[in-house]
């Protein structure tokens, strides 16, 4: 099980997150929706530090790291432990797709280099590239990029894969085929937390999901029970206006 439990961040006196909590279970996908603006991103990068909390604590796979008390080794464990998908991808442009695949795993595990082709070739199974393997980034449509993004982040078999509005560059048409890699992932038990604007992908990738407003959750429930019957005024007048 992953425990945020009360993260607390401001940017100067723009306090951003007001104690926000959440617990996953393993292969749970959660889907985070809410106004832009509503500290989404913040609160994904809080996870792996790429923010530091001001405040709170993180639990994954055994690690527990406080924001006060955090040292360089326990940030180092944490983002051992994640792995981050980017909106616009970041793959690098001189590699092949197998290449940015095997990149973190003969840069960040130091493994030997037929070891890496091995897994990176396994990991393009599973996302549906294999024939794509010898692509630059330039050849691949954007879904296909993004699928390679989704590998990169699965080949350092974190303990969950943070996604930060992971279709939301993409043509809608492209959507699919990156909804599909996720439940194929969640089949297999991969835990993921994504953000999204995108109601359809929320509803149709995630078993629970996450209203943010104003740096707090303001409700959570099954796609079913938070689109249909909100509880909140607020999911209520952000699910009306988005539709
Ligand atoms: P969302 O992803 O829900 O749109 P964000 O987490 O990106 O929201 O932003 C929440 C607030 O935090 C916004 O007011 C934004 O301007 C501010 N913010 C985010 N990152 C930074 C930063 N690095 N420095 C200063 N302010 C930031
Ligand atoms: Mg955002």
């Amino acid at each position: 099980m992953i425990e945020i439990n009360n993260i607390h961040k401001s940017f100067s006196a723009n306090k951003v997150l007001n104690g926000v909590s959440l617990k996953l279970n393993k292969g749970e996908v959660v889907a985070i929706i809410g106004p832009s603006g509503s500290g989404k991103s913040t609160f994904l990068r809080c996870i792996n530090f790429l923010e530091k909390p001001d405040q709170g604590e993180i639990v994954i796979g055994g690690i527990r790291v406080n924001a006060q008390s955090a040292t360089k080794e326990d940030v180092w464990q944490l983002r051992k432990a994640t792995a981050m998908v980017f909106q616009s991808y970041n793959l690098f442009k001189n590699k092949t797709a197998i290449e940015n695949i095997m990149e973190p795993l003969l840069v960040v595990q130091k493994m030997p280099l037929l070891e890496a082709r091995n897994i990176a070739m396994d990991i393009l199974e599973q996302v549906g590239l294999a024939d794509k393997r010898d692509s630059y980034p330039s050849k691949l449509s954007g879904g296909q990029q993004q699928r390679v993004g989704i590998g990169r982040a699965l080949a350092v078999n974190p303990e969950i894969i943070l996604l930060d509005e992971p279709t939301s560059a993409l043509d809608p048409e492209l959507v699919g085929e990156v909804l599909d890699v996720i439940k194929r992932l969640a089949e297999k038990h991969m835990t993921m937390l994504i953000v999204t604007h995108e109601m359809r992908f929320a509803k149709d990738a995630a078993n629970r999901i996450v209203f943010m407003d104003d740096g707090r959750i303001v409700e959570e429930g099954s796609p079913f029970e938070l689109f249909s019957s909100p509880k909140n005024i607020r999911t209520a007048k952000f699910l009306n206006d988005v539709r």
